[in-house]
């Protein structure tokens, strides 16, 4: 698969460009096509693969084909699409390659991190929000407070999971997945990033993916 044989519509194509992405990485070339055709995905990538794109190219793309709720000002926003990631500095790379992506779209990514003002925060999302990127605690602490409902929700992203494990965030990825109003894994497409493919990391997968999702390693 090239980025020409992706299917990207013309602003996302126009971005991709933009950024300098000639020729796609191996996870980008053998995850896009898994990803478009809307199947769940566990995929050993470590930083530097360009999983990034892998994942945010077809979401986006699908999200700017079916259209999504126009970003404007309500106390409560319903996001087509979470991504979860273990530190600030990776969800804000994460977060900054989806603006670049989704410029000049009607798409709206925002990022929420602990140790930010939280008041900022909520405001930033309140705006408008179709992906939802962020750290497992500051998801469940705005999922709580009930700025976020996941009637909306298509796609649900766990970058780096291993990571999310050694850091202690299991319950707290649990906790999520188990939200209130969370659309169940047959109703939602699940991506499982991690480096590496230990024991409970497949438990996680088994727990969180469909049956019959597809590895990628
Ligand atoms: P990631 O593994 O997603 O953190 O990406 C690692 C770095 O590679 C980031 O700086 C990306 O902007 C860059 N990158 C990702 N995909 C490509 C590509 N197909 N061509 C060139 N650079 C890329």
């Amino acid at each position: 698969m090239t980025f020409d044989e992706a299917g990207l519509c013309e602003s996302l194509n126009k971005n991709v460009v933009k950024s300098g992405y000639t020729k796609p990485t191996p996870v980008q070339k053998h995850g896009i096509p898994i990803i478009s055709a809307g199947r769940d995905l566990m995929a050993c990538a470590q930083t530097g693969s360009g999983k990034t794109a892998a994942f945010l190219l077809p979401i986006l793309q699908r999200l700017m084909t079916d259209g999504v709720a126009a970003s404007k000002f309500s106390e409560v926003q319903e996001p087509e699409a979470i991504i979860v990631a273990p530190t600030r500095e990776l969800i804000n790379q994460i977060y900054l390659e989806a603006r670049k992506f989704a410029y000049g779209t009607c798409v709206r990514p925002v990022v929420v991190y602990g140790g930010t003002n939280t008041g900022y925060t909520i405001r930033e999302v309140l705006k408008g929000c179709n992906v939802l990127c962020g750290t497992p605690g500051r998801l469940l602490d705005i999922i709580g407070r009930g700025k976020v409902g996941l009637s909306k929700l298509r796609y649900l992203v766990l970058d780096e999971a291993d990571r999310m494990l050694d850091m202690g965030f299991e319950p707290d990825m649990r906790k999520l997945v188990a939200s209130p109003g969370m659309p169940s894994k047959e109703d939602r497409q699940t991506l499982l990033f991690s480096a590496t493919y230990p024991e409970d990391i497949q438990r996680l997968a088994a727990d969180f993916l469909k049956v019959d999702y597809i590895f990628l390693a």
